[in-house]
């Protein structure tokens, strides 16, 4: 298993963002985190990148835990930060090289290379970062999240901002990559995982409401039916909500 996440709690001060979640991500694989602004999206994934700890509970990359080897773990991993945080005033190639350092990489020249052709920096690959559209912008980002030749790529909100253009080829992009990689990205667009993900996870309120292949999902919409229903007195609308099947409870007024 690529990603493992086994009843994960987070709590920060009072507000619990992660609530008992577990999942598994198969090699291969690129999937969707879909979920409302404040799901807790950014958070799974900043615990699966060991940038934070888990409250309770336990991740582990390729076999790695996050707590007990987080070495392992971010030599297996790739992650692409929601607002992707770039250094402006620095080259690109210049940028490139600093995080090929970080790494320890050997032949980094080469490596920097084969990354500006992998992302399609092209006549961009000689300016300032300040200087680069959105788009170009996330073309470095994932440079730098795969510099490393990670087996598993974290994509926090990759195509945010994005214009219809620079989207499609942004997409395209992770596709592509998805071929060589097991890819987690989150959105908040149902679209996008119809698009580009074989499996979507939802979470929504810290906790997985969801968890199938895309186009199982996809099928399950389908079948969904909106039905309107009148009483002639007062029913308790949690009754309603309680009986199999039903997803969603609104009231009307009359
Ligand atoms: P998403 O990425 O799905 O929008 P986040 O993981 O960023 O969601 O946030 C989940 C919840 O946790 C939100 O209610 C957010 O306000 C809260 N949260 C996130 N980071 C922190 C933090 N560092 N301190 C306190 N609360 C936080
Ligand atoms: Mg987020």
């Amino acid at each position: 298993m690529s990603i493992k996440v086994k009843n994960v709690t987070k709590i920060y001060g009072e507000q619990k963002a992660l609530d008992d979640v577990s999942f598994s991500v198969e090699p291969g694989h690129i999937v969707g985190f879909l979920g409302p602004n404040g799901a807790g999206k950014s958070t799974m994934m900043k615990i699966i990148t060991c940038f934070i700890p888990q409250s309770s509970g336990s991740v582990s990359v390729c076999g790695y835990d996050v707590i007990e080897n987080p070495i392992d773990v971010k030599r297996q991993v790739g992650y692409l930060p929601e607002h992707n945080p770039l250094y402006l005033d620095m080259y690109v190639k210049e940028y490139l090289d600093f995080v090929g350092g970080v790494y320890k990489i050997d032949n980094r020249k080469g490596r920097i290379k084969e990354m500006i052709d992998m992302v399609g920096l092209g006549i961009e690959q000689n300016k300032k970062i300040g200087a680069l559209s959105k788009g170009y912008r996330q073309r470095v980002g994932l440079a730098q999240a795969m510099i490393h030749d990670p087996k598993v790529l974290i994509l926090d909100e990759p195509t945010t901002g994005l214009d219809p253009n620079q989207l499609e080829e942004i997409r395209g992009l992770i596709k592509n990559i998805g071929k060589e990689k097991t890819i987690m990205l989150s959105t908040h667009i149902m679209q996008e995982v119809e698009a580009i993900c074989d499996k979507t996870i939802i979470v929504n309120h810290g906790k997985i409401v969801a968890d199938d292949k895309t186009k199982d999902l996809q099928n399950q919409q389908k079948n969904l039916i909106v039905l309107t229903v009148e009483f002639d007195k007062e029913v308790d609308l949690k009754q309603i909500q309680n009986i199999d099947g039903v997803v969603q409870v609104k009231k009307f007024p009359r």
